[in-house]
């Protein structure tokens, strides 16, 4: 059995539903498909999340509602009309939003995930109606009814265990069932939603769930590429990638799947097929646990911007017990995520990301430590990147970070931190975010076109 997820640019148009039905009916495995809310057909057009984000906006702000309400009626109506359904899709959005409009608004992000979960509810209705309507046995089926059970972190929810249970028996239905993908319930009987791209977790929970014999992910693009495409032309691309090598090139930017999209899937061993609507006879990339071709020593090469670099010293910290753990103690009170520690003899850096460290904590923090540690120096850089090159291949290679280190240097980047992952299949360095995309193309050239 297969569990497809189709992402917001599948389900754009009425061409593009037409495209993901065939891709679904072409294949007998493919019995669970998930969908995404109607994404962009072209550059300059709207989410039909953003819409859904804005009406919940305008709604809170106590404006009027008509003008986001009727872009999002219009979008699927005019998706339905152009696929012949019977039915009065305007009608049916314009009921539907009301409904959710008219929710308890005290709690605003519980309100906000009410409207967003929308985009997929519809979506997921209108392309079981159609499949039924071309003469499929296809049902739709959502979270409620399925028992997709999430914590009541509205925005951020994460999936609860009882789900996996309760969903596993979804593919007992003969036909094709068409599941939304994005949001679940609460205990509390409320919808709360994953973070944005979160219909990827959706699909890799019901893969999990179900034990498919493969998670297939369409999107827009042949398959996962050595390098981020905007940034090389023609970039190499990736047939085969394991978990561990996705999960670290996520972590720095990679943008192909979800960052906690591959988690079910990994627990409960289920490869994952990045693959296109658009041109479904390419193969795509398999991600899977352990590989067993290798083209080169380097899969793949990421950077991201925005993380910031706290660096404390003091004389003799090194024979000082515990004195990492004071660190992060203060960080962890102030509820500070850390990224990686580099640490010297009598000095310690923490990395963290810029975002969960405004400068109102930046001066809190920075007081509690120079105050609780007796430090000699304290200091914090901002405006950081990491760039990451990964490959299962590079822990059994001898000298890969001094090929980095020496490209690099012969560019001219000035490299701030080096750190070699545990696993031993990353490297990392940090340097001045505006050199990010340039240290990421002179990586590319030394180990793909030398
Ligand atoms: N529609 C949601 C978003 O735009 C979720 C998804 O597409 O995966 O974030």
């Amino acid at each position: 059995m297969k569990v497809c997820k189709f992402g917001g640019t599948s389900c754009a148009s009425a061409d593009q539903i037409r495209k993901i039905c065939d891709i679904v009916l072409n294949d007998p495995d493919r019995k669970v498909m998930v969908v995404s809310a109607p994404g962009k057909r072209n550059r300059e057009d709207a989410k039909v999340t953003d819409l859904l984000i804005r009406l919940a906006r305008e709604a809170l702000d106590g404006r009027d509602t008509t003008s986001p309400l009727l872009a999002v009626a219009d979008r699927f109506a005019g998706i339905a009309q152009e696929l012949g359904l019977e039915e009065d899709f305007q009608a049916l959005v314009i009921r539907d939003l009301s409904d959710r409009l008219s929710q308890d608004r005290s709690h605003p992000g519980r309100f906000s995930d009410c409207l967003k979960a929308a985009g997929e509810d519809l979506c997921a209705r209108l392309v079981a109606r159609y499949l039924g309507e071309i003469g499929h046995a296809a049902r739709y089926l959502g979270p409620a009814e399925a028992g997709l059970y999430l914590s009541d972190e509205f925005g951020n929810a994460q999936v609860l265990p009882e789900s996996y249970d309760n969903l596993s028996r979804i593919a007992d239905f003969p036909g094709v069932t068409v599941f939304p993908g994005f949001f679940g319930m609460t205990r509390g009987g409320d919808i709360a939603t994953f973070p944005r791209g979160g219909s990827d977790i959706t699909g890799s929970i019901l893969a999990a769930a179900i034990r498919a014999d493969v998670y297939e992910n369409w999107t827009d693009v042949d398959s996962v590429y050595a390098v981020n495409p905007a940034l090389v032309r023609n970039p190499h691309p990736v047939s085969e990638i394991t978990y561990d090598e996705m999960r670290e090139l996520a972590y720095a930017g990679f943008s192909v799947l979800h960052e906690e999209a591959l988690a079910p899937s990994f627990r409960h061993d289920i490869p994952v097929n990045i693959r296109n609507t658009n041109n479904p006879t390419a193969q795509g990339t398999m991600i899977v646990r352990h590989r067993a071709n290798f083209e080169g020593t380097v899969t793949g090469i990421a950077g991201a911007k925005g993380f910031s670099m706290i660096t404390m010293s003091r004389y003799l910290m090194n024979r000082e017990v515990g004195f990492a753990l004071k660190v992060l103690k203060i960080l962890a009170d102030e509820d500070i995520p850390f990224e990686h520690m580099p640490s010297g003899i009598d000095s310690i850096s923490i990395v963290i990301r810029r975002d969960v460290f405004p400068p109102e904590k930046e001066k809190k923090v920075l007081d509690r430590l120079q105050a609780e540690l007796g430090l000699d120096r304290i200091s914090v850089e901002h405006g950081l990147a990491i760039v990451m090159i990964v490959g299962e291949a590079m822990a059994r290679t001898v000298g890969v970070t001094a090929r980095a280190a020496s490209a690099l240097a012969k560019a001219g980047v000035n490299l701030e931190i080096i750190n070699q992952g545990a696993s031993e299949i990353s490297v990392m360095f940090g340097i001045r975010e505006e050199y990010c995309n340039y240290a990421v193309k002179e990586l590319y050239k030394e180990f793909f076109l030398k």
